[in-house]
């Protein structure tokens, strides 16, 4: 099989388990929005994806993705999405070329990224990372839920930044079901100061259908669409 039609056949796959979910919640598949995790996948991937019909990428490392956004640079439709733990020191070179940062956790991170995007000229949507793990947040990535409401409106305010809404990633080892439906009540309660950060990006390979049930708005899907990660870390 070629790496296009084993994409393909991995698109497909994924698209018809998000139907499914939405059937069995009442949601329309057109509600969700599909971010193709590329990290650990070569450009080409990305490429032969944005061919298949894919329009928003994600990447979790500065270096890796700074590269591979070079290299699609001829794929001007597609939406590219940071999604990892992100250095306050390399924010101003994300913000280079992300068009949607969302692993805000951080004033100190809301300030770089205003200051990088300023600088470059360019208005970068962002997600405020939520922590769903019931214990305690120390060094994990997210904020606390009840310091999310702060940091969104540092984003809010911020003149090149946009608040879109919230992400998280389902804790370890536990039930996703009610990590998901935590994060819908945070993002409802940003939703009540601004009303457009309406992006709930929830749901990934193993937890999808979970994600959907709770009102995910957008899944980030790595796996199922790609096949495994070399384990390089
Ligand atoms: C890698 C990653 C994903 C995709 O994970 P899969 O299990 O491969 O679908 C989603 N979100 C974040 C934040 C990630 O780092």
């Amino acid at each position: 099989m070629s790496r296009r039609d084993e994409l393909a056949a991995g698109l497909a796959a994924v698209r018809a388990r998000v139907e499914q979910a939405c059937a069995a919640s009442g949601r329309r598949p057109d509600e969700l929005e599909l971010i193709a995790v590329t990290k650990f996948f070569p450009a080409s991937d990305a490429d032969l994806l944005a061919e298949l019909g894919v329009r928003h990428i994600g990447e979790n490392r500065h270096q890796e993705a700074a590269e591979k956004v070079a290299a699609l640079r001829h794929r001007d439709q597609l939406t590219v999405h940071f999604i990892g733990q992100l250095q306050t020191n390399k924010a101003a070179a994300v913000a280079m070329y992300a068009d949607v940062v969302q692993s805000v956790d951080r004033l100190r991170l809301v300030d770089a990224l205003q200051r990088g995007a300023h600088r470059a000229g360019r208005r970068l949507g962002v997600l405020v990372q939520v922590s769903l793990d019931e214990a305690d947040h120390e060094g994990r990535a997210g904020a606390a839920p009840e310091e999310v409401p702060l940091l969104a409106d540092a984003v809010a305010q911020a003149p090149d930044l946009e608040l879109l809404g919230v992400m998280a990633v389902a804790p370890l080892g536990a039930d996703p079901a009610p990590a998901f439906a935590r994060l819908r009540e945070v993002a409802r309660g940003i939703q009540e100061d601004h009303p457009d950060a309406t992006w709930v990006s929830a749901g990934m390979s193993a937890d999808l259908e979970a994600a959907i049930a709770h009102g995910a708005t957008h899944l980030r899907v790595g796996s199922a669409i790609l096949g495994s990660r070399p384990s390089l870390r």
